[in-house]
């Protein structure tokens, strides 16, 4: 298999091709670091004058979608220490969150005098939308290169769910904690556009309703959230502006009793179902899904190569695939399967 001896990108990625010297078109479009540390700067100053336009104006300044892991557990504390802004945190409990993650989000919310508040769709729900995601693939192709089939579901009840909370609790802004390969610099604060969301909703809402009817309408934008655009939050991810460094989020959210859960591949740092979604995409379409991000991350040195490297290609945690597998009522996929013809349908040509 041929990667990118600069990123990390594999030659099984869309769209990807190589100069002579084995250097992908991503590394030679990527602009330049200096480039790159402006952008981040003057998003930096964009999200900071927002905070300050928004601040005191409602019961929360912000809501931040909160997994309980690492990125997020630090982003928060940057919006609280640093930014001294009103949080609520809301966590998405997919069914699949270690103990050690309920623990971790009680301690940070507790040291940082958060508000939290957890969202627990129906299990049966979300077991038969990740059932099918991890059998066929739901969505166009261009959504699936940068996260699996599974992931793109639960960030989904995840993204809409937050929104709808916010345009009901009026809050600003709504936070999230990608990390800096995960969200692109120029579009890391921003604020919403009904019509776009409308859109990007129903292209992950149709497949999951087609699935499970609607049992999903509690978790989603209706028509009601649509009718005062002016109710519509800010968007931003901090990580991607703000430093990055995995040595210093965990010097900074350790000392509030944060703890990494056992059983976890080393992609995720709180959920158990991510190992598996990591299996069923390699499988789908021959690459790691975190390697866009992994990759992004070499390109700006936030992440050294072969770290990059030994993170996408490490092992699935075997113990914790079975328990997965048991609880969806689906089998490990065993090799990698044959184009879904589906997927053609929104190529070129
Ligand atoms: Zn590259």
């Amino acid at each position: 298999m041929t990667t990118c001896i600069r990123c990390i990108l594999p030659e099984t990625f869309p769209g990807i091709t190589f100069d002579q010297d084995g250097v992908c078109n991503f590394c030679l479009a990527f602009r330049g670091q200096e480039r790159l540390d402006a952008e981040r700067e003057r998003m930096r100053e964009k999200f900071e004058q927002l905070v300050d336009e928004v601040r005191g104006l409602s019961t929360y300044d912000a809501l931040m979608c909160y997994s309980g892991g690492k990125d997020s557990s630090y982003t928060l504390s940057l919006l609280r220490k640093q930014l001294d802004l009103k949080v609520l945190a809301v966590t998405l409990d997919n069914g699949f969150i270690p103990d050690q993650t309920y623990i971790n989000i009680r301690k940070v919310c507790d040291a940082l005098c958060v508000d939290h508040l957890l969202v627990k769709p129906r299990f049966d729900v979300l077991r038969r939308i990740f059932a099918a995601a991890s059998e066929r693939t739901l969505y166009p192709r261009k959504t699936l290169e940068r996260a699996s089939t599974i992931c793109t579901s639960c960030i989904a009840f995840v993204k809409f769910g937050a929104l709808r909370l916010s345009i009901e609790k009026e809050i600003p802004i709504v936070c999230y904690g990608w990390s800096p390969g995960q969200a692109p610099t120029v579009s890391s604060v921003f604020k919403h556009n009904p019509a776009m969301l409308r859109s990007m909703q129903r292209t992950l809402y149709d497949p999951m309703h087609e699935i499970v009817g609607d049992d999903i309408r509690p978790y989603f934008l209706e028509q009601k959230h649509f009718n005062d655009p002016s109710k519509f939050p800010h968007n931003a991810s901090p990580l991607a502006f703000y430093e990055y460094d995995e040595d210093k989020i965990l010097e900074e959210i350790t000392p509030m009793g944060w703890r990494r859960p056992k059983g976890l591949d080393a992609n995720s740092s709180n959920c158990l179902l991510n190992s598996y979604a990591n299996l069923v995409h390699k499988r789908q379409f021959g690459f790691n899904p975190y390697v866009w991000e992994m990759a992004n991350m070499v390109r700006t040195s936030q992440v050294d190569r072969r770290s990059a490297l030994d993170r996408i290609t490490s092992e699935e945690e075997s113990s914790t695939l079975g328990s997965v597998v048991e609880r969806l009522g689906v089998t490990i996929p065993l090799a990698r399967q044959e184009e879904d013809p589906a997927l053609q349908a929104d190529k070129p040509g």
